[in-house]
């Protein structure tokens, strides 16, 4: 265990066999954020956070969205790893009280790895949640680490926000779901190591069940619109011990777990196991001592096991017991403050021309169409497109949905990688007329021990656009040590956006000239004024679209193809970055227009 010292200088004393094995998952990287924490408490904020962002659609409504990695176990088992990376994120957003709605996923890898894309579609489409948007980026950066960012959005109704804690002493935890194995033990702790060390193993994989999940959704979202959940969380990394010293830490309290009540699929497992187990589909839910069996009652219904796993105490103390015996008896707080590691300030290189580092050209529709991205029918925009756009069911609103990452930047500088990728993503959320409102951030890097600056500058560049461009962070994931014998991905920050629309009549590409409109090279000012401009065109009624790669375009020409349309641009613009977007019809404007191309 990395921190053992610490450990053990804050104990007073020799830590046990089973602390050793409880601190080593709290505090692994995963769930501890050791290397970012500092950075991410400097980024502006929006929400209370928890276990989703949220923000508020009007008076009745709130979105809930986060992005998740599971990208190391994805590189080892790609079927297993990518469902359950999806299972894991629409818990997190279930968890808030609201309806899991769309799945995004970003995806980096060196060919089209079949497992991934399978283990994305299986899962989302057996839930019946619309994979609406995603990217596709395909180059040798990612040959030993494949990254499998995930975003999940949901809609829930504002009298139904659910908290992300224990409230007072006296309430109960139940945990419900499918039953306990030993899949996944210490998955976290893999998830924060070199890809070569010997957890490398499947042995640390966890399995999915997309039927248990939509069972879960079903019972969960039936508990809360009878009022019986007073705080929840899913069980994720970590499992039982993480989701529960989590909730009761958050509340400055403490617990009494029982781990021989844990419902188990194997019954030799040692209670450090149950403890730890990271086996899909359950949730943890607080609720009172009275309500708790009209909680249980409702979970079998849906063919679920559960119980009261643990009771909430007011001295702060986080007991695990099997039986009599007691297996852990620490500060629940202790399990929450893993050790910070320091952050470094970081000075950003003056603006300059990037080189054009291309990744490979494929086309997102041999990836999407294996997705369902029209279940529950409230897709507005499917993908190939720009951004998803979404309905809100029985509502007049709309929200557009948006992933998006510039490695090839990152590369090359990742303060400016990170910057530009957060403006990109402003760009495409105002091309389909909605307002940009909250970002959730996926930070992916390599070992921040070997060159922490490149993850200084990921984070400032980061932290600088949202600032300066007014588009706060409401949720969020990191995901260190993307690494194979040592050599590592380039910063790869993943932008999740989201945007509010009050008009869903949202322009279609036409026949007709194709303009490029905006500069050729970056600066505030001039990103301030294509922003504008961008939200002038598209209530003009013109289509905009903002893609980083004008020269190739396969996507979206095969997007617009479908629609019986062909797209012949004569003049492609090659520039590594550019402040530009295409505009279908006759732009009026001010601003620099090349007409670049036909649609006929
Ligand atoms: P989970 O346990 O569900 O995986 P995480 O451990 O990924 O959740 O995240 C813990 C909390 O920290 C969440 O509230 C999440 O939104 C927040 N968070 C994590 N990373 C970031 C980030 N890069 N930016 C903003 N918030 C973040
Ligand atoms: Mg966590
Ligand atoms: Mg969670
Ligand atoms: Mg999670
Ligand atoms: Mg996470």
């Amino acid at each position: 265990m990395k921190y053992l010292d610490v450990l053990e200088s804050k104990l007073g004393r020799k830590a046990t066999r089973e602390e050793i094995e409880a601190f080593t998952v709290m505090w692994s990287e995963h769930c501890g954020y050791s290397h970012t924490k500092g950075y991410i408490r400097q980024l502006p904020k929006v929400g209370a956070g928890g276990n989703a962002g949220i923000i508020t659609l009007d008076d009745y409504h709130f979105l809930a969205f986060k992005v998740e990695s599971h990208n190391h176990p994805s590189a080892i088992e790609p079927f297993n790893g990518a469902a359950t990376g999806v299972g894991g994120i629409i818990r997190d957003v279930l968890a808030m009280g609201a309806r899991p709605t769309a799945i995004l996923d970003s995806l980096h890898m060196d060919r089209i790895i079949d497992g991934i894309i399978e283990g994305i579609s299986d899962y989302g489409n057996s839930i019946g949640v619309p994979t609406v948007g995603g990217e596709l980026r395909i180059s040798n950066y990612y040959k030993h680490n494949p990254l499998v960012n995930v975003m999940a959005v949901g809609v829930g109704k504002n009298e139904h926000l659910i908290s992300s804690k224990a409230s007072k002493p006296g309430q109960v935890i139940v945990i419900f779901g499918g039953a306990t194995g030993r899949d996944g033990i210490h998955g976290a702790s893999f998830a924060s190591e070199d890809l070569t060390g010997e957890k490398a193993t499947k042995l640390s994989i966890q399995v999915g069940d997309p039927f248990a999940e939509k069972l879960l959704i079903e019972a969960f979202l039936e508990m809360v619109e009878k009022g019986l959940v007073e705080g929840a969380q899913d069980l994720g990394a970590g499992g039982v011990l993480s989701a529960t010293s989590e909730l009761v830490a958050r509340g400055g309290l403490g617990a009494v777990v029982h781990l021989e009540r844990v419902p188990l699929r194997e019954s030799d497992m040692l209670p450090i196991e149950i403890l730890i187990s990271e086996s899909q589909e359950r949730m943890a839910v607080v609720t009172s001592a009275e309500k708790a069996e009209e909680v249980l009652r409702i979970a079998r219904k849906h063919l679920l096991f559960g119980d009261i796993v643990a009771e909430v105490t007011d001295n702060g103390r986080y007991v695990a017991k099997y039986k009599d015996e007691v297996i852990l008896d620490v500060p629940a707080k202790l399990l929450e403050e893993s050790p910070e590691e320091p952050i470094y300030d970081y000075t950003p290189a003056p603006f300059r021309k990037f080189r054009w580092i291309r990744f490979k050209n494929v086309d997102a529709h041999d990836v999407f169409e294996r997705y369902d991205y029209m279940v529950g029918t409230d897709t507005i925009l499917p993908p190939g497109l720009g951004p998803a756009v979404m309905r809100v069911k029985s509502s007049a609103l709309g929200y557009s949905l948006v992933i998006h990452s510039r490695a090839d930047l990152g590369a090359q500088d990742p303060y400016w990688g990170a910057y530009i990728t957060v403006l990109e993503a402003i760009r495409k959320t105002l091309s389909v007329g909605a307002n940009p409102v909250a970002i959730t951030d996926g930070i992916n890097y390599a070992d921040p021990d070997i060159e922490p600056l490149g993850l200084a500058g990921q984070m400032k560049g980061l932290r600088d656009a949202c600032e300066r461009f007014d588009v706060p962070v409401a949720s969020g994931n990191a995901s260190l040590y993307n690494t194979y014998k040592k050599k590592g991905i380039p910063p790869t920050l993943v932008v999740g956006m989201v945007g509010k629309i009050e008009n869903l009549n949202i322009p279609k590409p036409s026949k007709g000239p194709v303009y490029a409109v905006g500069y050729p090279d970056f600066s505030f000012d001039r990103e301030k004024k294509l922003q504008e401009e961008i939200t002038k065109l598209v209530r003009k009624g013109l289509f905009v679209i903002s893609m980083h790669d004008y020269s190739r375009m396969t996507t979206f020409k095969n997007a617009l193809s479908k629609l019986g349309l062909n797209l012949r641009i004569q003049t492609p613009i090659t520039e590594a970055v550019h402040q530009m977007v295409i505009v279908f019809g006759e732009p009026k404007t001010e601003l620099p227009v090349r007409k670049i191309g036909f649609c006929y």
